[in-house]
């Protein structure tokens, strides 16, 4: 069996290390990986600068989703994965110019603590009543999918909208709440707003169920860190990837220009200086691009197939590192950093204070920034200059922070801006629907398999999860004896 991997991403990579693992151990398949651009990893990059890592893209994955961790260590980087720093986890919210704390026992978008909501500046008096009311909140007649906007706008007003989804999901996505799809993106909640009516009670009860069970956990099972890192930083992973995979499979500055499929297979079209104008046929294909460029590669194939595709969104985002000198700005707040509601009017959509986030990546005296721009809303961003961004950036931190905590004659020592165009798939509403479609098409094309961020989790857990099983799929591998899917929802 002849497989063609299309896209070096961390999808693709995963694909092509279950089989070369599979072929190592003797199984009857061989495999060649096309990139298109001169190095594989896709959107996972990470450098060290002075001593200090510095992650491009993704810093970190989800610990609840196991299947990034179960590959590190499989490739020997067990010792390697760092916890966040849990311990000074604070997250702030920008709000008119303030930074506000997210307050405690808010369990991702729904307050389940009457004082510390109570209390907070976050919102006013009549979001808080309305919080308090959404108690009694009767069960949603089943209906189709709706925006996340819409869905937290019923329980909890517009102002939890603009205060909280918004900067939230703009972070974890780059998204935009009323394009966002609840079905998809807030699963747990629709089922609990089917089930109990009020968001609030359902998170209480799930909550209960969650310390029940981490009392009957064996010793030392609780307490696992949000997210997991890489003590060198995410390139790790795609260096010890690289480094597993017979040379010979795979190729860089190789974009793949047509698909057709032959009475055996499928016949790839290789461009650029990877194999200019040749064509190689493979018994299966596993399309491990980015859903734009899959729905390209797919129009002369199945033209529906290729517009639902094409109809996934996408968002662009910026990232800012900027390292400094701790002796040269002043104190910062408590915390991981802070994010920014698209109401504040600013460029920036959020800042992670990188190193407290992850202990032990930065050195001592140095303060690491990443900052993310762009977003649904911002794609003008890509086209500004990096000497306009970073001053943008430093500019908009001064005004967040303080003039004392990041005067304006303080220089980072280094800055270093990357543009992720078209990166970050959306699963906008009707996304659950439109993959019933992709894989009812997908059924009458037999040995190809889509893989990547715009299907069934944007996470690089999620992306690791679904190119290995594609190609286990496809060799007729067994499934592992670890199951790789976690409940929960679409997320990283
Ligand atoms: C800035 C940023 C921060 C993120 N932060 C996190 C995080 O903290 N945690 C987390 O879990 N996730 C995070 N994500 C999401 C996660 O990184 C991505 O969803 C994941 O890496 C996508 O992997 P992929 O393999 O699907 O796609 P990609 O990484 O986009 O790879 C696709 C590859 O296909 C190649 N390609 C395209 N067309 C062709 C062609 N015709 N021929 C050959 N090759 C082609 C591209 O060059 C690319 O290398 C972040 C993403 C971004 C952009």
């Amino acid at each position: 069996m002849r497989i063609a991997i299309v896209g070096g991403g961390i999808a693709g990579l995963a694909a092509a290390y279950e089989l070369e693992t599979a072929r190592l151990a003797g199984a009857a398949v061989t495999w060649t990986l096309f990139e298109e651009r001169a190095r594989l990893g896709g959107s996972l990059a990470s450098q060290t600068v002075g001593g200090a890592v510095l992650e491009r893209g993704p810093d970190s994955f989800l610990t609840e989703k196991p299947a990034a961790a179960e590959l590190c260590r499989a490739l020997g980087l067990g010792d390697a994965l760092i916890p966040s720093n849990d311990a000074a986890r604070k997250t702030y919210i920008v709000t008119r110019n303030r930074l506000v704390p997210l307050p405690d026992g808010l369990m991702f978008l729904v307050p389940t603590r009457l004082v510390p909501t109570a209390l907070t500046p976050l919102f006013s008096l009549r979001t808080k009543l309305r919080m308090a009311m959404e108690l009694l909140h009767p069960p949603r007649p089943a209906g189709g999918d709706e925006s996340v906007a819409a869905l937290v706008e019923r329980h909890f007003g517009r102002e939890a909208v603009d205060r909280l989804a918004d900067p939230l999901l703009s972070g974890i996505y780059g998204g935009d709440a009323t394009e966002l799809s609840a079905q998809t993106v807030l699963t747990r909640m629709v089922e609990m707003e089917a089930q109990y009516g009020s968001l609030t009670r359902g998170m209480l009860a799930a909550h209960r169920k969650m310390r029940a069970m981490a009392k009957n956990a064996p010793q030392g099972a609780g307490g696992r860190a949000i997210f997991t890192a890489l003590r060198g930083g995410m390139q790790q992973l795609v260096d010890a990837l690289v480094a597993r995979l017979d040379p010979a499979s795979r190729r860089t500055s190789a974009p793949i220009a047509a698909l057709a499929r032959t009475p055996q297979g499928w016949r790839v079209e290789i461009t650029g200086d990877g194999g200019a104008g040749a064509a190689e046929e493979f018994d299966a294909l596993i399309l491990a691009t980015p859903a734009w460029a899959a729905a390209q590669l797919l129009t002369r194939v199945d033209a529906a197939l290729a517009d639902e595709l094409a109809g996934i969104p996408y968002s662009s985002s910026i990232t800012v590192n900027l390292v400094y000198d701790e002796a040269r700005i002043g104190s910062l707040p408590e915390g991981f950093g802070f994010l920014v509601p698209a109401v504040e009017g600013r460029s920036m959509l959020a800042c992670t204070f990188a190193h407290r986030k992850f202990l032990g990546r930065t050195p001592p005296g140095k303060a690491v920034f990443r900052a993310f721009l762009g977003g649904m809303k911002r794609d003008d961003l890509l086209a500004t200059s990096d000497e306009t961004i970073l001053a943008t950036v430093r500019r908009e931190m001064r005004e967040i922070l303080g003039e004392r905590a990041i005067p304006a004659e303080a220089e980072p020592e280094f800055a270093q801006v990357t543009r992720w165009p078209r990166a970050m798939a959306q699963y906008a509403v009707g996304h659950k629907q439109r993959m019933e479609r992709v894989h009812a098409r997908l059924a009458a094309l037999a040995g190809l398999r889509l893989v990547g961020n715009a299907y069934d989790g944007i996470g690089v857990p999620d992306c690791i999860r679904l190119g290995r099983r594609a190609a286990r799929e496809l060799a007729g591998l067994p499934e592992p004896a670890t199951s790789q899917r976690c409940p929960g929802s679409a997320g990283n």
